[in-house]
């Protein structure tokens, strides 16, 4: 059988409440596309329930799904990468494992790359989110497309297939601090994208908090950009230029034989608070970059996996 094979890479963590409906649709899907060879990859990122002895009773009946587990909780980001690195089919599908994603798409991103796409982003038309973490997703998509030193997309996640070449390039790139979107967009090759409509998570919780979303926002922006760097240095002639300025301005005054006045209490309190604001940003700006350099040094992995089912 010289099929095209697909990998689907899913993360998850405590996602027992969706699962039955997961599996179960991506069986139906696979069912329905006979022309592909499907597999499934869960990654299990630590999961403290029921969710692996789902899958695994699911893989013992079916052995098109496979179950990778990881020896904790890493996140989601290390997730996909523990997934990519073990997926062996010609092209792979990257998802949500709480059916924001449907599975019912993956076909149109199969046939986007079998007419010649290597990157496939599904690209949300909509997104049911909402509130901060709404909020919160919207700012950043567009702060981190004026950002970023190269040109990326807002409004796709996770969501998307990755032809092998692709695969292989994101597999090779050793970085730590893995920002998913980013790395597939610096890869490069032709890229397709399909519209879609994000839906609401079928249950359970979202499982990333709101504080990993912010850390993953910050891996974005100081992975794939200097500005923050630039911007420090443009403070710097700014505030520099402005205080020559003012010292000459001082100088002539004095020159002229104008009093040079005592008072100025209060310009002197907010310059020195200004001041000190921008050097503790900077020192700050400086230890973001920092900290990523001191994490790439120490060459830790990025997970570590405790079992495997079905995967070699
Ligand atoms: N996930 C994971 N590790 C984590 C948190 C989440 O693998 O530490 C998985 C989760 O099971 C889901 C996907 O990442 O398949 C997206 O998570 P979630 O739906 O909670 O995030 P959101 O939709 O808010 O981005
Ligand atoms: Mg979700």
């Amino acid at each position: 059988m010289n099929l095209p094979a697909v990998t689907l890479v899913i993360p998850i963590f405590n996602e027992a409440p969706v699962l039955p409906e997961l599996l179960a649709r991506l069986a139906t899907v696979f069912d329905a596309n006979a022309a592909i060879r499907w597999d499934a990859l869960l990654v299990d990122d630590g999961s403290s329930d029921r969710s692996t002895t789902l899958v695994r009773e699911r893989a013992a009946l079916d052995p098109r799904f496979a179950l990778l587990e990881l020896s904790r909780n890493f996140g989601f980001q290390a997730a996909i990468a523990a997934g990519l690195a073990h997926a062996r089919g010609d092209a792979v599908v990257t998802m949500d494992a709480d059916l924001q994603d449907p599975p019912e798409l993956i076909p149109a991103l199969v046939a986007k790359w079998r007419e010649g796409a290597a990157v496939v982003r599904a690209t949300r038309r909509s997104r049911q989110e909402t509130g901060a973490r709404r909020i919160g997703m919207d700012v950043f998509h567009r702060f981190y497309q004026s950002v970023s030193d190269f040109p990326v997309e807002s409004n796709s996640g996770t969501f998307g297939l990755l032809d092998r070449a692709a695969v292989d390039a994101i597999n090779r790139l050793p970085e730590r601090h893995r920002f998913f979107p980013g790395l597939r967009s610096w890869v490069g090759f032709t890229t397709a994208e399909i519209l879609y409509d994000r839906e609401e998570r079928r249950a359970g919780q979202p499982q990333q908090s709101l504080r990993r979303l912010v850390r993953y926002a910050f891996d974005g922006v100081f992975s794939f950009s200097y500005l923050p760097l630039r911007l420090l240095t443009y403070a710097g002639v700014f505030i520099s230029l402005a205080g020559f300025l003012l010292g000459l301005f001082f100088v002539a005054k004095r020159l002229f034989g104008v009093e040079v006045a005592q008072t100025g209490f209060t310009t002197l309190v907010t310059l020195v608070l200004f001041l000190g604001g921008v050097q503790l940003i900077g020192i700050g700006v400086l230890g973001e970059y920092l900290a990523r350099v001191y994490d790439e040094v120490k060459q830790r992995p990025v997970y570590i996996l405790k079992r495997r089912k079905g995967v070699e």
